[in-house]
């Protein structure tokens, strides 16, 4: 997302539409239920700085995350390493 998004998330106009997504959606997670750790989730993007109520969903963070498809994914770093030496022993080579 842009930094104009992120700034928007910072912005008393987004406060307002948050506090507005807590009374139309209820304070609690839609996934899990939770009611603490709550944040408002974009269903979609396409009305962004206007969106309706409808395109926001009250998550607690923990499924807000799982939403976003944030997952500890740091492997398949090893491989990149042994490409670039190849490489270099090739142009040794030459
Ligand atoms: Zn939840
Ligand atoms: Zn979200």
């Amino acid at each position: 997302m842009t930094k104009k998004y992120f700034e928007y998330l910072k912005s008393i106009a987004w406060r307002n539409k948050r506090i507005q997504a807590f009374r139309f959606h209820g304070r609690k997670c839609s996934i899990c239920g939770a009611k603490r750790l709550l944040q408002v989730h974009h269903k979609t993007y396409d009305h962004i700085f206007n969106e309706p109520m409808e395109d926001l969903v009250v998550l607690c963070i923990p499924c807000h995350k799982k939403e976003h498809g944030i997952k500890k994914v740091q492997k398949k770093k090893r491989k990149r390493k042994r490409n670039s030496l190849t490489t270099a022993t090739a142009a040794k080579a030459i």
